[in-house]
């Protein structure tokens, strides 16, 4: 026998003696009690045995039968039971990092252990798990990394792919190149878990793998629609906007591609024929003209509160579940409820929300049980619509939308709008509301509407741009991206995977011939947009590193700067001050997360953020991505050890804008002045606007003919996020391919732009970069 061998049967035996300490207390016989009323115990041995049978199985069930709790875990359980626990490496993927970190921390409850002993979690920059972990929970992203450098996944016995049914692009992905790895590991065993029954597709995928279905219970929950709940609340849609709110004007509009035109045609004569008339009419000619971009408040928080009001008053006790479409309505209507008189008292309402970014904190409140006459309402994102499950829920509003990222391949613009979910998604919203007896859904749309919905959602690999997912394709070595993606569940169209390879030759992650560059594999590795890699690399080879380190945390996480519904103006103003004439998002945000930093030495934190309309949960969480990549980074050989030598010329504002724009290009807009207003175009889209909130659409003139921008969006009219001015040289020079972009020729044109080179040393400075430069493209 190997030493090694010899280490694994003796761990294999500790965690024998652990397991059977633990489920012999009376804490772990409570615990096991309780595992064992899931629906999923039933099936227990049943699903061993088709586990250990077959390469791939897919598993359906209910949400909440226990799937995700318990499967990865009944196998970890009798390994370790049959003496063998420290052969076995089971890895779960999870969509959100949200769901890995609390459902690894609720297994390693179950197995009344720490987490990061026999469970850990591993997601995007942070995890916990040790050399004793043997079931790990992680993002299907984090599985797919490992990939690139471990294509046989050397060591891992079972892979779970969970939530499959949401289609996400991750998971797609996973499963091409799963399915392929197979053949190459016939001990490997592949389980694929889904909540929704369209489990067929998945089997037929793998040749007809084996489908066990969990027979969960639920109890039966009554559907009400809008005509209902108008009619139960007694609320009145007196006015257009109101009616605007379920927006179907706007969401037929913006969804062309995804409904079919029959089905659109369907649902604007049945909403004309269920709403009155004559009203609905003249809502949609005002809708028409004024399809402005779209803002929170248009999800009807007003009704939302009616309904929340009923229940408080007239219905039995029990949890309520709102679903909404993002943090920004969240957070309105959580203010809005704070300030009604019934809704907003904590001896009567216990008000929670559940979303990506939430506190752990909150996140463990969301599980327990009010005090006694206290009701629970969460405020949820479609979070809560499957990978977590809230037990006590009874009464479930659902306003009928998720804001997904859907994308227009033909003006290559990804667009973040609210959009109808599908049938499958509001069944499964409904069914949260029959966990523990007989529940009532109210969903904030008519019947009509909801026979119009899709059947299923449109898969994510089709509607989001795929340059991340394309430069991962190219690292793994398997040949042409466009075969490759030909081989997915449903393809992607042709267009946006060439969309994707142009981009990728554009900021010469790859080169003509469509190969890999040195570049583009630093790229591959680091967990960020292939751009904000880029701007991250160049950061550290310009020694401008510290501030363009913000940028690209900030880039990854979303603005800290908020925009309060009733406060865009002061929020404005706020934010504008960070601007100081030097007409860039991008270091307004560097300054405000500079601030934030003073401030907290000062113990004044939480004043700064509230003063300036800055979101401290946002701002701690750039704080934290700054470090990982930092570290990344350091350990790529990218950063000198020293930090001063990284950041000599971060005080060179030319320069730092210069980095910024290498890393955005080929986003840039040029700016067309006219007599009292500017008008902004893109290499593309032709006329696009600023948002609201940008910094530069509080100016009249910009000293610049040029703006370089981390993000566009299509909402009704395409708006830049976020910008910053830059020079014709600038452009020159750091514009296009960084391999072509700094070529001999450009380093004579440099003497005559003084405005980049203010400082005579930093043509010297210059010179000796480049060489740098070149030393990290040569391979
Ligand atoms: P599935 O994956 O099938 O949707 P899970 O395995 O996630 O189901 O959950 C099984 C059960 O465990 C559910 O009833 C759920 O409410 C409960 N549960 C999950 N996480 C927690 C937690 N952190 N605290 C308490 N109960 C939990
Ligand atoms: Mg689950």
């Amino acid at each position: 026998r190997s030493v090694m061998e010899k280490i694994l049967i003796r761990q294999s035996l500790r965690m024998q003696n652990m397991q059977r300490a633990w489920q012999e207390s009376p804490e772990g016989k409570q615990m096991l009690s309780l595992r064992r009323s899931l629906p999923a115990y039933k099936e227990k041995d049943k699903l061993l045995q088709a586990i250990a049978q077959n390469q791939v199985i897919v598993i359906s069930g209910e949400t909440g039968c226990g799937k995700t709790t318990q499967l990865p875990q009944y196998i970890l359980e009798s390994e370790t039971e049959s003496g063998r626990g420290a052969f076995c490496n089971i890895i779960c993927t999870q969509p959100r990092r949200i769901s890995a970190m609390a459902v690894s921390e609720r297994v390693s409850t179950e197995r009344g252990e720490p987490l990061g002993n026999t469970i850990g979690y591993k997601v995007r920059l942070e995890g916990m798990k040790g050399k004793n972990t043997h079931l790990l929970f992680c993002t299907s992203g984090i599985l797919l990394r490992r990939l690139l450098s471990d294509r046989n996944l050397n060591g891992v016995t079972h892979v779970f792919v969970d939530e499959i049914h949401e289609r996400g692009m991750n998971e797609d992905f996973l499963l091409i190149v799963l399915k392929e790895l197979l053949p190459r590991r016939r001990d490997l065993r592949l389980i694929l878990m889904s909540a929704t029954l369209n489990a067929e597709l998945f089997s037929n995928f793998f040749g007809g793998a084996p489908v066990i279905h969990i027979p969960g219970f639920t109890h039966p929950v009554r559907a009400l629609f809008l005509e209902d709940v108008l009619e139960i609340t007694g609320y009145k849609l007196t006015s257009f906007n109101q009616i605007d709110d379920y927006g179907q004007e706007k969401v037929w509009k913006t969804q062309k591609q995804l409904v079919p035109r029959k089905k659109k045609n369907q649902i604007s004569a049945l909403v004309e024929e269920s709403l009155n008339k004559s009203s609905f009419e003249k809502y949609s000619s005002r809708a028409r003209d004024s399809l402005s971009c779209w803002s929170p408040d248009c999800i009807g928080f007003n009704l939302i509160e009616a309904v929340l009001c009923h229940i408080c008053r007239k219905e039995r006790p029990g949890a309520v579940l709102v679903f909404m479409t993002g943090w920004e309505d969240i957070s309105c209507l959580r203010d809005q409820v704070k300030a009604h008189p019934l809704l907003g008292d904590p001896n009567r309402v216990l008000l929670l929300t559940c979303h990506g970014s939430m506190a752990t904190s909150e996140q463990k409140l969301i599980f327990e049980k009010p005090p006694l006459n206290v009701r629970k309402i969460v405020l949820a994102t479609n979070m809560a619509e499957a990978s977590i499950t809230i037990n006590d829920v009874v009464f479930v509003v659902d306003c009928g939308k998720a804001k997904e990222t859907t994308y227009d391949a033909l003006n290559n613009t990804p667009c973040l709008l609210p959009s109808w979910i599908s049938q499958a998604s509001a069944r499964q919203r409904r069914g949260r509301a029959g966990r523990v007896q007989p529940g009532e859904c109210y969903h904030l749309y008519p019947r009509c509407v909801y026979e119009a919905f899709a059947d299923y959602q449109l898969p994510e690999l089709l509607r989001t741009p795929l340059n991340s997912l394309c430069l991962q394709i190219k690292s793994l070595q398997v040949g042409s991206i466009g075969e490759f993606l030909s081989a997915a569940l449903q393809p992607p169209e042709p267009l946006a995977v060439q969309n994707a390879i142009d981009f990728l030759k554009m900021i010469g992650a790859l080169d003509e011939g469509e190969n890999l560059t040195h570049l583009g594999e630093f790229l591959a590795m680091l967990p960020l947009d292939p751009k904000l890699g880029k701007m991250l690399i160049m950061g550290a080879i310009f020694r401008c590193f510290d501030p363009i380190l913000t940028i690209v945390a900030g880039l990854s996480v979303r603005d800290p700067f908020l925009l309060p519904q009733d406060k865009k103006d002061l929020a404005g103003t706020a934010k504008a001050r960070y601007s100081a004439k030097d007409y860039s998002d991008h270091m307004a945000l560097v300054r405000a997360f500079e601030g934030w930093k003073d401030a907290e030495r000062e113990g004044s934190a939480y004043e700064y953020c509230w003063r300036n309309f800055l979101s401290a949960q946002t701002l701690q969480a750039i704080h934290s991505l700054r470090k990982q990549f930092n570290f990344i980074l350091r350990d790529a050989g990218l950063l000198d050890a020293d930090a001063a030598t990284n950041n000599r010329l971060s005080h060179n504002q030319s320069l730092v804008r210069a980095v910024i724009c290498s890393g955005l290009f080929p986003g840039i807009a040029s700016v067309v002045h006219r007599e009292t207003s500017m008008s902004f175009k893109t290499m593309d889209d032709g006329q696009v606007l600023l948002y609201a909130n940008s910094v530069n659409a509080r100016y009249q003139t910009i000293p610049y003919p040029w703006l370089v921008f981390a993000e566009k969006v299509k909402v009704n009219t395409v708006l830049l996020r976020d910008s910053t001015g830059v020079s014709d040289s600038i452009l020159i020079l750091f514009g296009g391919n960084l391999s072509h972009g700094v070529q001999a020729g450009h380093l004579k044109m440099l003497e005559g732009y003084i405005d980049f080179f203010m400082d005579p040393s930093m043509a010297e400075c210059y010179v000796k970069l480049k060489q740098e430069l070149d030393n990290l493209l040569q391979k």
